[in-house]
């Protein structure tokens, strides 16, 4: 069983510390409703501590002057302790978020094969270009790290989303400063204290916890931090670019959706019935890429909710560390609130709620079950809006068109899942879909060497793949001359 420290502290420049106020906050187990311990809440000086010391690790350290093959065994070294401590990490995640044992098993694989994938990448692909012009230039270019990250994850997935932010970050050359969010510090915890054991230089990474108006906004104001990763919600995205304006920093945005599975009476219905139960309730519905709308041509809209209704009521809702749960709590009660109400609100907007009954072992618990809302009309707020949580709202069409027009029209743009055995409609409704991200006849499966992220509201840039050196690097061009050309003379 995992070890579930008593007091989380700051990780900065290579030594676990106290932040400098003295403050600390507490944190829940989502399960048990029980304090977990306390963390160390950090303010502007400890931003700048970390800060200062990412900074030094890169300028003056041996981060920015260490061999790109030197450094990646670091990145890979981090990979082999993630491997080593993948039970415990899992069981952590478990703990902290309220998120099935089964699914952060997989997190922590994951989590390993960030770091394994961007140092491949690297070794592989941060190649620049070389042009040349008759025999009288040589132009090339090089890709180098910026220096200080500034990495702000959420809590809805967070081992797996900070290592994809921590990975590329250090496997490009930079230094980090990573923020976590402050219901779940715990796997950041560990991820120090695996930073430690790979022996990664002091100040390398650095882990700063605290509140996102305090400790975030200080990170994102920080004139030494060159770019700010950041995933959460679209109203905080905003903020930090508005934040982030002053010192011309690079950002990358990954924030909310509502993103649609459409689904034709031709598909192979089973399966795509298994692929949105899962895309909706995997991770208790805290998901980014959730489908949230389910979209179902008419002709088969009663027979899909008959068998969406036996399905959610076989789902099994349970502790998170019991293997055969797969829907667990939801991370805190403020949370539970905030989706219970969006329930509330779609009965009020006329939709009717069915819901998978709550066993009663459960009840005081921030629970939630699989839940169906029918009869929702797009223009609901409960079809606008994302309530993150285990919430499914099911919409009939009649067209393609109007699927098409319903799958568009919401603010959010970050995926979307079609389900037709048509080859060429499935092709021509993905390209006119306003989304990140398209999966035809597919659940969400990940491909690390594609680009990651949404459109719209749902935000700016892309990582994964080659494109993530897009955001963690910079590209420098080099003019050489190589024979004598022509120079204009002045004043001769
Ligand atoms: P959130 O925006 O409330 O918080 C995210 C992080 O930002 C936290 O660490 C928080 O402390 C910090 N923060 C808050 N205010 C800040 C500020 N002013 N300056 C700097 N940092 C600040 O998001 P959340 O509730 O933790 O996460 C859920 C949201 O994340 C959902 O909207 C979900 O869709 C989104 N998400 C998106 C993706 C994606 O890849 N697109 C992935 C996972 C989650």
């Amino acid at each position: 069983m995992a070890i579930v420290p008593a007091r989380i502290r700051h990780f900065i420049d290579g030594r676990f510390v106290e932040s400098v106020s003295g403050k600390t906050f507490t944190y829940l187990n989502p399960y048990t409703g029980k304090v977990l311990g306390e963390v160390t809440e950090g303010f502007q000086e400890d931003i700048d501590r970390a800060v200062q010391a990412a900074k030094r690790a890169f300028v003056d350290g041996p981060w920015g002057k260490m061999s790109v093959a030197e450094r990646l065994r670091y990145v890979e070294r981090f990979a082999d302790l993630i491997e080593k401590y993948g039970d415990e990490l899992a069981e952590l995640e478990s703990i902290d978020t309220g998120l099935p044992i089964s699914q952060t098993k997989n997190q922590a694989a994951r989590a390993a094969e960030n770091f394994r994938f961007y140092a491949s990448m690297v070794r592989s692909r941060l190649v620049g270009e070389a042009y040349r012009v008759d025999d009288k230039f040589i132009n090339y270019t090089i890709y180098k790290p910026l220096g200080v990250a500034g990495l702000i994850t959420p809590w809805n997935a967070p081992l797996m989303l900070s290592t994809w932010k921590i990975a590329p970050a250090l496997a490009t050359g930079n230094t980090a400063v990573l923020k976590p969010a402050e219901w779940t510090p715990l796997t950041a915890n560990k991820l120090a204290e695996i930073a430690a054991e790979a022996g990664l230089p002091d100040g390398v990474f650095n882990v700063v916890y605290g509140f996102g108006e305090t400790a975030g906004a200080s990170l994102v104001a920080h004139p030494d931090v060159r770019l700010i990763s950041f995933t959460g919600e679209t109203t905080t995205g905003t903020i930090i670019m508005k934040n982030a304006a002053d010192t011309l920093k690079k950002l990358s945005m990954e924030l909310g959706g509502k993103s649609p599975a459409i689904l034709f009476a031709d598909a192979d219905l089973e399966r795509a019935l298994d692929a949105v139960i899962w895309g909706v309730f995997s991770f208790n519905g805290e998901r980014c890429t959730a489908n949230s709308r389910l979209l179902v041509e008419r002709t088969i809209y009663e027979e899909v909710v008959r068998r969406l209704k036996a399905r959610i009521d076989r789902i099994v809702l349970g502790d998170p560390l019991d293997p055969k749960t797969e829907v667990g709590p939801l991370i805190h009660p403020e949370h539970h609130a905030r989706v219970q109400g969006y329930i509330d609100l779609a009965r009020q907007e006329g939709a009717e709620v069915v819901q998978a009954p709550l066993p009663e072992a459960l009840t005081g618990k921030p629970f939630i079950p699989p839940t169906l809302l029918l009869g929702v009309d797009n223009r609901m707020r409960v079809a606008q809006e994302e309530i993150f949580g285990p919430v499914l709202a099911v919409i009939p069409f009649d067209t393609e068109e109007e699927a098409l027009r319903i799958a568009n029209d919401v603010k959010y743009g970050l995926a979307a899942y079609i389900w037709t055995k048509d080859i060429q409609r499935a092709h021509r409704l993905s390209q006119r879909i306003e989304s990140g991200m398209v999966w035809i006849n597919s659940q969400n499966v990940r491909d690390l060497r594609i680009p990651f992220g949404g459109t719209k509201a749902s935000g700016i840039g892309r990582e994964g793949g080659h494109y993530s050196f897009d955001f963690y690097t910079e590209v420098q061009v080099i003019h050489v001359a190589i024979g004598d050309h022509p120079i204009p003379k002045f004043g001769r």
